[in-house]
């Protein structure tokens, strides 16, 4: 079978991976293979709101982590549910549009000493691909809020369509108490009592699969998309001498049989992986851009479980 060859891998089509593949694969030089360990989101309870109490706890779209007993708990175990299908957790989770607070990114910033962490650096990322629905028909009368907020972008934020009587006594008496309303939680401040805003598209979850790969990623012929398919190991070999650097995904691909693919990246772009709490076997997802100079990466495409070790 000839090999395959990618300019970078993307492991996890989840919330970040899906929009890397999108930014990545616009450049059509540029082949982009994004690696998913989980199916499609082909299932109808994944995209209609309600249906995530069918999807947590589910193997079908659920790692089934679980936390170990905790002493704080009485020794109980906690369920830890994490998205394990095309969208990752965003297709499993709450929609809640949250960018988190202002203060957050400052503290990145400070941490890493990289002032692209701060808020005001970061806003415009966040504005690029948000289509807020009160920007519909324009600024006009919003130009405040279209200060913080974007329109004509992938990623659908939507009013909520619940509201119920309870909720809003609640939210009285947290005004009554001091909590201030807001409409809005994404101006660099979580405070407030309000309903949260949600990604929807006329009241159907709005995943990132749907939001950054279809339809625009899925036609476009430098981008492959492999489902079920579980990189394993990756291994990074350096040769500083010969200025080479050779990555090793091992990964499992049920329409794949064995084989071993070459691929060349010639990028200056930095490696980057990104882990939140779970997903043991592997870094959740792990975006390969290449230091500098020629790079060869080998993937490793094998059925089930096994695992080829060698590379280039
Ligand atoms: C139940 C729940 C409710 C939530 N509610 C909200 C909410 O309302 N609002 C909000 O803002 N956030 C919410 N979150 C959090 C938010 O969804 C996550 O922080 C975010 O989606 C994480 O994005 P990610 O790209 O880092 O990871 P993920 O979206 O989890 O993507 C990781 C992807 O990598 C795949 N993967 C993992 N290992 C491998 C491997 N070895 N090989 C191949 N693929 C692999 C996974 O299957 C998954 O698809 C919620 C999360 C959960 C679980």
């Amino acid at each position: 079978m000839a090999a395959p060859e990618f300019d970078y891998v993307i492991v996890g089509a989840g919330t970040a991976g899906c929009l890397l593949a999108n930014r990545l694969s616009a450049d059509p030089a540029k082949r982009v293979l994004l690696l998913e360990a989980g199916g499609r989101d082909n299932w109808h309870w994944i995209h209609i709101p309600v249906g995530y109490l069918y999807c947590i706890g589910n193997p079908r779209t659920d790692w089934l982590y679980k936390t170990e007993p905790d002493a704080g708990l009485n020794g109980r175990v906690l369920r830890y549910p994490r998205g394990r299908t095309l969208g990752g957790c965003s297709s499993i989770n709450g929609m809640i549009y949250m960018r988190g607070q202002a203060r957050d990114y400052e503290h990145w910033a400070h941490v890493t000493g990289d002032t692209e962490w701060t808020w005001d650096n970061c806003l415009p990322d966040f504005k690029a691909h948000e289509d807020h629905h009160r920007l519909d028909d324009g600024p006009n009368g919003h130009e405040n809020f279209a200060k913080l907020h974007g329109s004509g972008g992938e990623w659908r934020v939507e009013k909520q369509r619940l509201r119920w009587d309870i909720l809003d006594a609640f939210a009285a008496a947290a005004q009554q108490a001091g909590v201030p309303a807001t409409d809005d939680f994404n101006r660099g401040t979580n405070e407030g009592v309000g309903y949260f805003e949600v990604n929807q598209r006329s009241g159907w979850r709005w995943n990132t699969a749907k939001a950054f790969l279809r339809p625009t990623c899925m036609s476009r012929p430098n981008f492959t998309l492999w489902t079920n398919a579980q990189a394993q190991r990756l291994t990074i070999e350096r040769a500083f001498q010969a200025k080479q650097e050779t990555i090793l995904v091992n990964a499992a691909h049920r329409e794949a049989s064995w084989y071993q693919s070459q691929l060349q990246a010639q990028s200056a772009e930095t490696l980057r992986l990104k882990q939140e709490m779970s997903d043991p076997p592997f870094y959740r997802t792990v975006w390969f851009g290449f230091v500098a100079g020629v790079l060869t990466v080998s993937l490793a495409i094998g059925v089930g479980a096994a695992v080829v070790g060698a590379g280039s």
